[in-house]
């Protein structure tokens, strides 16, 4: 998401990364706290003081992020749902988690447990102010400590809001999905309150543009959109999902793919392949053990003075990671790692052996057959 992330370092045996788009909100809260907050709240202090109380200020909000990140991280593997790592970029934290919670009650507590650590860690803040101010602190560095209470309450607030994927829409869905027992309606009004709260955000975003706040404003309207589409997103992804449930790859793939055999010249290659049939890329076989693949990407490498001796196995492309799937696999993982390594063909296997292709047209069909049939 968002391009390039960064490892930073490991706690609880969770993988810390930041998004480059964290390094911009840093920058801003930054720049916004030491330029306009602090010098407001705490006026006739010397610049370098502001710039200080503001460095601090966004590593505490760093810290912050991280320890929301963390409770629904924590929760999630104690019911036994891996997090593969959590990830800070613009618009605040995301623990990625490998599955989704598999009955109301989980989804609950991990939803749940972020804003209350949110509200423990916001009080902590506040107690940690006061204190500082009874045994003499000057009052606006304990200003820098009652800004992160505040921060952390907002946080939670923010994040309780009905509307999928927050965290309040989460406990929205969990508690539709206790009463009713179906995922995929709680899932509907959860992402609608989702995408009807991102659209209000746009809203007041652009109204507190017009109104000449820019800097806020822009941030909202973002925010907004972000929410907006996460929440659509959401309720696509699980409509797939149950679509394609307990469904393997060979159910969708076509067996007996044309491939070609590794001794094959290049110039049969082209005449008899790459010009008969319509397809970009073509498996590559010893017997009937996969090799590799080619297309006209290889060819070309290849000087055409060359093409009578030159072998199809000698210059096919072997890395096949990314572009072959194993025939029992969920056909919505297939989905998966098509769309990460963006290929729309993935080569079947049964171990070592060619055994058919998956087109992701074909998947697609079957998913717009299935929304016809069963609208929602
Ligand atoms: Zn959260």
């Amino acid at each position: 998401m968002f391009g390039e992330s960064f490892s930073l370092f490991r706690v609880l045996g969770f993988e810390i990364r930041a998004n480059v788009t964290w390094l911009f909100l840093a920058l801003l809260v930054t720049w916004s706290l030491a330029a306009g907050f602090f010098p407001f709240v705490y006026p006739d202090l010397a610049p370098l003081t502001y710039w200080m109380m503001a460095l601090v200020g966004m590593l505490g909000l760093f810290f912050s992020l991280l320890f929301h990140e963390l409770s629904h991280s924590v929760v999630a593997r104690a019911y036994g749902i891996p997090v593969r790592r959590i990830t800070l970029f613009l618009f605040g934290g995301v623990a990625e988690m490998e599955a989704e919670p598999k009955e109301p009650r989980i989804e609950f507590w991990m939803a749940i447990a972020g804003p209350i650590a949110s509200v423990v860690l916001g009080v902590a803040f506040y107690l940690l102010a006061l204190t500082m101010v009874a045994v003499g602190f000057p009052e606006h560095i304990a200003g820098v400590a009652r800004y992160l209470g505040f921060i952390n309450m907002l946080l939670a607030i923010f994040n309780m809001v009905p509307g999928f994927p927050l965290d309040g829409g989460r406990v929205l869905r969990a508690t539709l999905w206790q009463m009713k027992g179906d995922i995929r309606w709680a899932t509907r009004w959860a992402t609608r309150m989702g995408q009807g709260f991102g659209l209000l955000l746009v809203a007041l975003g652009l109204a507190s543009f017009i109104a000449g706040n820019f800097v806020g404003g822009m941030w909202w309207f973002l925010i907004g959109m972000f929410v907006y589409a996460a929440a659509a997103a959401s309720y696509q992804q699980l409509l797939t999902q149950q679509a394609l449930a307990g469904r393997t790859v060979r159910r969708f793939m076509t067996a007996d793919p044309v491939s070609v055999p590794a001794e094959t010249r290049i110039e049969e290659f082209v005449n008899e392949y790459l010009y008969h049939h319509n397809f970009d890329r073509f498996p590559v076989v010893r017997g009937q053990r996969l090799l590799g693949s080619i297309g006209l990407a290889e060819v070309r490498e290849v000087p055409r003075d060359d093409w009578q001796r030159t072998r199809v196995g000698d210059v096919c492309q072997q890395n096949i990671q990314e572009n072959t799937i194993e025939a029992d696999m969920k056909a919505d993982e297939a989905l998966n790692q098509m769309q990460k390594t963006r290929s729309v063909r993935l080569m079947v296997t049964e171990g070592e052996r060619l055994v058919g292709i998956l087109v992701l047209k074909d998947l697609l069909r079957y998913l717009d057959v299935r929304a016809e049939l069963e609208p929602d």
